[in-house]
């Protein structure tokens, strides 16, 4: 089923890509999400192709990690608190939530320690939902030059989590403007290259609007269970 389901969701995205306006170009990265799923799962998305994972929780992630018998990209997706940065930093390539000052001087720091630096996106909330994680629009240039200015920071990109709306095409002019940040940034910013948004229910459009990372689990794994 999970071979079956990526091939689908591949063949969604190269669809979505068709749809594209012509000055899009870029390839589309799939980070298969494996939370709630298990490591057998996980290993047999790798088995069919996967290269990129993604995890919200850093313990069951490394629980996880543990039993691959291959190297794979990490991902992580999910809000990231400060007690927890050093090990998010020693086990992961890409850190998708940064979205304040103060948690990107402490995964710098954290870096800083581990000798290593931490590609990390700007987590934007762009519709300024109450209760949802990214940085307000109106102080997304301060936090991203505070991104730079940490040494041992690079910033790769910026990362949008849809609001759940009732109908899906609503999410279109939030990932039409993320596409344009992403560009603007990109200008400033020559290390940007990631723009990561979409997932089960939105990443056709997300794709079609410039997205050039998808974050998929339900598609591929089935339904998370929660129990
Ligand atoms: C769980 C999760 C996903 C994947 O969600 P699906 O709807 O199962 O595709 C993507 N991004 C983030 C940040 C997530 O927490």
């Amino acid at each position: 089923m999970i071979k079956q389901n990526l091939r689908d969701v591949l063949e969604n995205i190269e669809i979505a890509k068709h749809n594209r306006p012509s000055n899009i170009t870029d390839d589309v990265l799939l980070v298969a999400v494996t939370k709630n799923h298990s490591v057998e799962q996980m290993q047999e998305a790798i088995d069919n192709g996967v290269t990129d994972i993604g995890e919200n929780r850093i313990q069951e992630a490394l629980e996880k990690f543990s039993a691959l018998d291959r190297n794979v990209t990490k991902h992580l997706i999910g809000h990231l608190q400060t007690n927890k940065v050093k090990q998010a930093v020693k086990h992961f390539d890409l850190i998708h939530s940064v979205d304040s000052q103060r948690l990107a001087q402490a995964v710098d720091r954290a870096a800083q320690s581990l000798n290593k630096v931490q590609d990390v996106l700007v987590q934007i909330n762009l519709a300024r939902e109450e209760s949802k994680s990214g940085v307000d629009p109106d102080q997304l240039d301060e936090l991203l030059s505070t991104v730079k200015d940490c040494t041992n920071l690079k910033l790769k990109g910026l990362m949008l989590i849809a609001p759940n709306y009732e109908q899906v095409e609503q999410c279109r002019p939030l990932f039409r403007q993320m596409y344009r940040l992403f560009q603007r940034q990109k200008e400033i910013y020559p290390t940007v290259e990631y723009l990561s948004m979409g997932m089960t229910h939105d990443y056709k459009i997300a794709v079609e609007e410039g997205a050039n990372l998808v974050r998929i689990g339900t598609a591929i794994f089935g339904a998370r269970d929660y129990r």
